[in-house]
């Protein structure tokens, strides 16, 4: 067994060192957490699904030209993504109104929206990632606005492009976060997207009920929600080569 560097360990993923300078191996645990951590479980699954799901989905990104972290999957838990000084703000996009948004301005769940909006927050687990502006963005050098242009339109293709998507089989995209970070090609800084696309940062209905097939099923005790993520997965297409009896994966060599 090889020992590799830890980088990092979030609530739902572990860094660590990749196998050629520049990369980093992304794994995913099957960790749950909501409202900043303080409710915590573990679905059992969950990140042999998230890992599948988010490659599937970086894959068709990276299909129509949106550059991303993703290189490629290793195995049920690990993928091989590039290393990426990652810009330390959440870029929420949604399309419905559902969660912060109805609380914050008093709009009915389920709301469709006059049109796309995006909200920024400043990644911080201690001030628990606050709503800020573009002006807090480029005053505080988080990003320069140049970079925030292009992680605007980045953001609003991805949401078309991923709306088209899943419209396609049977569900609405109510609303998901975004991770961008910055990459050195050789030659240049590049502004790509990073962290994953998952049930576990994106809400999604089902068309036709509109159940939640999302961690809005964790956060609110709805119960089945490995269930609702491997239906997206299969609707998607993508269960796991085991199928999906054998959801526990390989763990982690460290
Ligand atoms: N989201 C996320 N990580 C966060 C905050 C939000 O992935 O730290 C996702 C969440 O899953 C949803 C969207 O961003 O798809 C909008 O979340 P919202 O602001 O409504 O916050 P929440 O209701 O999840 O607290």
């Amino acid at each position: 067994m090889t020992r590799r560097r830890r980088i990092y360990e979030g609530k739902a993923k572990v860094l660590f060192e990749g196998p050629e300078p520049g990369t980093l191996v992304q794994y995913f645990k099957d960790d749950a957490t909501a409202f900043n951590g303080e409710k915590k479980s573990t679905i059992t699954g969950k990140g042999v699904l998230n890992n599948r799901i988010s490659e599937h989905l970086m894959n068709r990104l990276t299909e129509i030209g949106i550059q991303n972290h993703f290189i490629r999957r290793l195995n049920m838990r690990e993928q091989l993504i590039k290393e990426v000084e990652i810009i330390p703000v959440e870029v929420i996009v949604r399309n419905i109104a559902a969660g912060s948004i109805c609380s914050r301005l008093g709009i009915t769940e389920g709301t469709s929206l006059p049109r796309t909006i995006i909200e920024y927050c400043f990644k911080s687990d201690e001030l628990n990632d606050p709503i800020v502006s573009e002006e807090h963005i480029t005053a505080f050098g988080w990003a320069s606005p140049e970079e925030l242009d292009e992680i605007m339109a980045m953001s609003l293709r991805v949401n078309d492009f991923l709306c088209g998507l899943f419209i396609g089989i049977g569900i609405k995209l109510i609303d998901f976060k975004l991770e961008f970070g910055r990459f050195f090609d050789g030659e240049e800084i590049q502004v790509i997207l990073a962290d994953e696309i998952s049930p576990d940062n994106c809400r999604l209905w089902d068309s036709e009920t509109n159940e939640k097939l999302d961690k809005d099923r964790f956060r609110r005790d709805l119960g089945g929600v490995e269930d609702a993520y491997q239906e997206v997965a299969r609707r998607l297409g993508i269960l796991p080569e085991s199928g999906p009896g054998d959801l526990k994966g390989t763990t982690a060599i460290q």
